[in-house]
């Protein structure tokens, strides 16, 4: 192979448009070639050529991209100098790599040099860049890499997943990790673009998902960090593929990833010594993960268990460390060709029949922190370092570094001093999170430290400089309570440094999540880190504002509730709306607990104890203090008590707007019923509401989270897409087979239920995550096909809902939140379903971005005709909610769903699926006024049949659907 860098980023720049998008701003490929060519001028300047180092001491942004191109185009290799490393480590980096030229921010600021490219041989056996990673003897050590290793394995990459110049890949791995060359050149290499997220913002998942909603169609995650991502809610994503790497990705994750993200996931494996990554596979919905096969010109050889990499990605050896590069790069005993060499990564993996590879660990002490790679050894060099330690161990235990330490005699250093001694040298992944004092360590009889007997932390506080100080207020209680239950560590002192009680990144992430969630103060990881105590923070969450976007207080009515309180006004108090849940329960109940936790349910959410009452013709929200709610208890046939229930309309102006029944049947048997006002709830508000219920009444309310936010305030933002989305949708969609329509909608609710068997179910989502779409947009796809061929258009919309739950702590709220979309999706020409699938993906992605326009709103904006007669805008719908069969769990109650019902359904035609155990189950609700039981029931057959056959024919047309 006799090509560089340069000439993969030339493709690019004749390729592509937008090459970079940072802080806001976009630059072209021209732009940007013209920018890197003054820098390559301004270093050529300053003596630099082929096989210079050159430091980059930038944070992300535009300017890091000029550095790099600007530094490959003179010859040189560059090296990463994270500014967030210590000054000691920097100043190691820049010494040992003999870098001529360090650039800091602003040096490559409006720079007077030509924009014409710069003259200058560079060939593929030149070095690229050099990337320091932890050395097991205490000093970090330079992998060299050269021109033809990264070159072959971008090749390679682009021969894999193919990414195009529509594609933009999101740079968030800090560069001084070797995920960043790929973000950076195999995007720069094919004309796409590069979304660089900014400083800091690899570590907030609220924050990727905003950006990655944004158009990115290709990420990196760490596993552990997409843990952290998959553990917050995620929106649709416009995701093509995400690949993983830098640490074993556990079977349970990348199963949690197919079921909430409609993208291909890929597991890659390699060493920054191979240039990035030596195997690679895609991991499958149902298989179990691998680091799967070698890629293109790489030989992977196990030896005695041990996996070693033979290839043109070899780096060119450590810099400066001709012994240790001999020990680790060694000649290659199956060598095809003379002098070839092997690298021994000290990996334990096996083969399995198929030639995939399995990763089983690590022969070494190197291990793996939320994917930094760290030598234990070099964290023990730096505790030897310290003048009172004698003797020093450090492990891993439950995912955090734990350093165990024997103290020469004297008064022992505090904790907070020797993490300040280790932080002149470590980056913060190196700091030990928990320290223990000992004796002396454990050795074995051969007189090595004995890793097995080293003690496991027991979470008491460290000894810090500063003492222990309790929490002096209700808000400092809390923030130390979440704090203790975040870092493993009790008590926690109001001026206990985070960073010192082992705190990191992750634990970051989740106690910002945990504080915002109960004190509807919008946080993020940053102010951890700025105000890095529970006292400092208690300010900080105290000053904050109130979470943006939710008004507390409830006191606003949402256009939805608007208009169910009209309608209740103009045809007076009716069941229309009313939503339930019935369960059969086994099990003895405990009714006088069970009304106590229903009180503090009811106490726990306003929503519950609002009523809507008329004033001047306009609805008026009051909120009572009242947590009395009807409780019955009744012994009786559950099916007539149920209907009895359903039957008896709620008051809107005098409420309660919520009952509840237990039904007594035989001994040890019950019936639960709850019925609520569909203007106070949704859905999810029912998950809620269970959850909530059961916490209680099993006396772990002090467990819930503390609510404060409530309902979101109105937003338009998103109108003008609505407005384009729907603009010349055709007129309302006709069903076949359907009665002659009544002047005004009946809303006469009957349903049909159907089942998809789990194994038609797994074999759509395959096709799905082939499609990158969600299971849910695969079934939608199947409906649409099935509607088009049914109703002979190309053009539909199609309803459906989306949660719009406006923040992480809304996830608790009770409320009318639900709203409806009104997808269009358009298939002209008998496509096949996979089209069918691309389209309803981009209609979903798009309407879900823009979830919070009240569908009221959109009405009103589209202005479509004026008809009593069937809903405006979207007459059919699809949805897809929670499974009901864990919702309820009462301590001592088996409990098995019975009958649900939503709460009024203004579509023709409505399908809701839910998951279940065995697969799918799914209702179709239909307007008894205007179709026969008959005619209900073809309908779901055909739709069921449609699955089966999708799932299994994904190239199947409308017309070639059985009739
Ligand atoms: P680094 O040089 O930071 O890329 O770290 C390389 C090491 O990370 C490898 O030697 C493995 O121990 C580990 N590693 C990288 N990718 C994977 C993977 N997909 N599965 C398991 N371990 C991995």
């Amino acid at each position: 192979m006799s090509e560089t860098l340069l000439d993969l980023i030339a493709e690019g720049v004749a390729a592509g448009g937008t090459a970079v998008v940072a802080d806001h701003r976009e630059v072209s490929y021209v732009e940007l070639e013209e920018l890197s060519n003054q820098a390559a001028h301004w270093l050529r300047a300053r003596g630099v050529g082929p096989e210079s180092v050159v430091g980059v001491r930038l944070e992300r942004g535009l300017e890091m991209v000029v550095a790099l191109v600007g530094i490959l185009k003179t010859g040189a290799a560059y090296l990463p100098l994270d500014p967030d490393y210590p000054e000691d480590r920097l100043r190691f980096m820049i010494e040992d790599s003999g870098a001529e030229l360090v650039i800091e921010p602003g040096d490559l600021t409006g720079l007077a040099q030509p924009a014409y490219p710069v003259n200058v041989l560079v060939r593929p056996e030149n070095a690229a860049y050099v990337i320091y990673t932890s050395g097991s003897t205490g000093r970090p050590k330079g992998v060299v890499i050269e021109h033809r290793g990264i070159v072959n394995r971008l090749r390679w990459m682009q021969d894999e997943y193919g990414l195009t110049p529509q594609d933009r890949v999101l740079q968030k791995t800090p560069f001084g990790f070797d995920v960043s060359v790929w973000e950076f050149f195999w995007t720069l290499s094919v004309g796409a673009t590069l979304v660089m997220a900014r400083p800091g913002g690899h570590r907030d998942p609220a924050y990727l998902a905003e950006v990655m909603s944004e158009g990115i169609t290709t990420a990196h995650f760490v596993p552990s960090m997409l843990r952290a991502f998959l553990a917050g809610p995620v929106p649709p994503l416009p995701l093509r593929r995400v690949l993983c790497s830098g640490e074993a990705l556990p079977d349970e994750l990348a199963a949690r990833f197919h079921r909430m993200v409609g993208a291909e996931l890929h597991n890659l494996y390699g060493p920054t010594e191979a240039s990035v990554d030596v195997t690679a596979t895609r991991c499958r919905p149902g298989e179990p993960v691998t680091i799967g096969y070698p890629i293109a010109n790489t030989r992977i050889h196990l030896l005695d268990g041990e996996l070693t990499i033979a290839g043109v990605q070899l780096a060119r050896g450590y810099l400066n460390r001709p012994a240790l590069t001999a020990e680790k790069f060694v000649p290659n005993p199956f060598a095809e060709q003379p002098g070839e060499r092997l690298y021994r990564t000290g990996d334990r993996a096996r083969q399995r029949a198929d030639g995939a590879f399995e990763y089983l660990g690590r022969f070494d002490h190197q291990v793996k922190i939320h994917g930094n790679r760290i030598e234990l050894g070099e964290v023990e060099a730096a505790l030897h370092g310290h003048p009172m330690i004698a003797a020093a161990a450090a492990a891993v235990q439950d995912d955090r570094l734990v350093a165990y330490c024997v103290y020469r005699e004297g008064a022992p250093p505090s904790t907070s001093e020797l993490r300040a001694h280790l932080a002149r040298t470590l980056p913060e992944p190196m700091l030990p999170a928990v320290w223990i004092p000992l004796p002396a360590l454990p050795l074995t009889p051969s007189g090595k430290i004995d890793r097995n007997a080293l003690p496991e932390p027991d979470g008491t506080r460290p000894e810090l400089a500063g003492g222990y100080v309790e929490p002096r207020n209700a808000t400092e209680a809390a923030i130390a309570g979440i704090w203790a239950e975040a870092l493993g560590v009790s008590p926690v002192g109001v001026h206990d440094p985070f960073l010192e009680l082992g705190g990191r990144s992750l634990a970051a992430t989740r106690i910002c999540a945990r504080i915002s969630r109960n004190t509807g103060r919008r946080l993020s990881v940053a102010d951890l880190f700025t105000a890095p105590t529970v006292a400092e923070l208690a300010e900080v969450v105290e000053a904050a504002p109130p979470i943006s976007n939710v008004h507390s207080g409830h006191k606003a009515i949402s256009p939805a509730q608007h208009r169910m309180w009209f309608l209740d006004q103009l045809s007076g108090p009716s069941s229309t709306y009313t939503m339930y849940e019935a369960y059969r329960c086994a099990g003895e109940l405990d009714v006088e607990a069970l009304r106590r936790a229903l009180a503090e349910v009811v106490r726990r959410h306003e929503a519950l104890r609002t009523t809507f009452r008329s004033r001047r013709g306009e609805p008026e929200l009051v909120v009572s203090a009242e947590t009395d709610v009807p409780l019955t208890v009744v012994d009786g046939s559950a099916e007539e008590i149920v209907e009895a229930e359903l039957s008896r309309p709620f008051d809107l102006a005098r409420g309660p707007l919520l009952r509840c029944a237990v039904i007594r049947g035989e001994p040890g048997r019950f019936t639960l019923l709850a019925v609520l006002h569909h203007i106070i709830a949704d859905d999810t508000s029912m998950e809620i509401f269970w959850r909530d219920l059961a916490e209680c009444y099993a006396g772990r309310a002090d467990a819930l989270p503390e609510l404060t936010a409530s309902y979101p305030a109105p937003d338009q933002s998103g109108l003008e897409y609505w407005k384009s989305a729907l603009a010349g949708a055709p007129p309302a969609i006709e069903l076949p087979d359907s009665l002659p329509r009544p002047a005004r909608q009946a809303q006469l609710e009957g349903t049909v239920e159907f089942s998809v068997p789990q194994q038609v179910l797994t074999a759509l989502e395959s096709v799905a995550t082939e499609a990158g779409a969600t299971g849910f947009m695969a079934l939608l796809a199947a409906f649409v096909l099935d509607l088009s061929r049914a109703t002979g258009r190309d053009d539909l919309v199609v309803g459906t809902f989306a949660g719009n739950r406006p923040s992480v702590e809304a996830e608790d709220l009770i409320g009318l939140f639900v709203n409806t979309l009104a997808l269009r999706v358009r298939v002209p020409g008998d496509p096949e379903y996979r089209e069918v699938l691309d389209a309803v993906r981009e209609a979903v992605l798009g309407g879900f971005r823009h979830q919070d326009v009240p569908f009221d709103q959109v009405v009103t904006a589209v202005r479509p005709p004026r008809d009593l007669s069937r809903n405006p805008v979207a007459q059919v719908a699809f949805q897809s909610l929670g499974s009901l069969s864990d919702r309820l769990r009462l301590d001592g109650v088996r409990a098995e769903p019975w009958r649900a019902g939503q709460g009024g359904n203004p579509f023709d035609v409505l399908v809701t699926v839910r998951e279940h155990p065995a697969g799918l189950a799914g209702t179709l609700h239909y307007d008894r006024a205007l179709f026969a039981e008959a005619a209900a029931k073809t309908m779901a057959d055909r739709f069921v049949q449609v699955v089966h056959t999708v799932a299994v024919a994904p190239g199947t047309r409308g017309s070639q659907l059985p009739r």
